[in-house]
């Protein structure tokens, strides 16, 4: 039958990671509603645009077309036609998603397109931060994960490359961006099950979910 896992959580709490593969191991559909709101912000950075001018934002994100596609093994996203994969996790985009993100009308937008993307899979795993208690309220399975600021620093850096202070810095400032602003802040659902990956490989918390799942 239908299908619908929400994976919330912190930045570097190793969302993606998890949950392309649980997608995988269910044959499922991935959506990164993060890779979503980065586009837009690519966006706005390209038309030169500043991302704290709301209005100026919505603008921007009323008039792109974004292509998602969400094969767990090669997740992609087009903005108008132009790949946008690796330009979104640059430095650029990283520091100003937070602010495009709090819009509460591009908030609306992407989150409709989300549920349309949802509606269309039989199965799909949904990463972000407000899946749980937002887009997919009604979600069969929804899991919060957690790990130490320290782990989940070491973590990013290595992806990035960047500096572990600078990095720790920066999902910091995120972190309270996104848990305080006043449109579906970053929140745990009362029924979701929390997963602190400090300790626990990902193979270990993937075969958790699997099990919560009866699969
Ligand atoms: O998950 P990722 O780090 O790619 O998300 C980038 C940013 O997009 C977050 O810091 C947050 O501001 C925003 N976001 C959001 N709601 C989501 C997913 C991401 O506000 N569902």
């Amino acid at each position: 039958g239908r299908c619908v896992v929400a994976v919330d959580g912190p930045s570097g709490s190793g969302k993606s990671t998890v949950s392309r593969r649980l997608a995988a191991a269910l044959d499922a559909s991935y959506l990164d509603t993060g890779a979503m709101y980065r586009a837009v912000t690519w966006a706005v950075l390209q038309s030169g645009v500043d991302p704290h001018d709301a209005d100026a934002v919505i603008k921007v994100a009323g008039d792109i077309e974004l292509a998602v596609g969400t094969d767990p093994q090669a997740p992609h996203i087009q903005v108008n036609g132009t790949p946008v994969d690796r330009s979104i996790r640059g430095p650029e985009v990283t520091g100003a998603v937070s602010a495009v993100a709090a819009v509460p009308w591009v908030r609306q937008l992407l989150v409709a397109e989300q549920r349309k993307l949802i509606a269309a899979a039989p199965r799909v795993v949904v990463e972000g931060r407000d899946i749980g208690t937002v887009v997919a309220p009604d979600a069969d399975l929804k899991v919060y994960l957690t790990a130490s600021a320290d782990a989940r620093a070491r973590r990013r850096s290595a992806e990035t490359l960047a500096d572990v202070a600078a990095t720790a810095a920066d999902l910091h400032r995120r972190d309270k961006l996104d848990s305080t602003r006043a449109a579906d802040p970053l929140q745990q659902a009362d029924d979701a099950v929390v997963l602190d990956t400090t300790e626990l490989g990902i193979d270990e918390v993937v075969s958790r979910l699997l099990a919560l799942l009866d699969w």
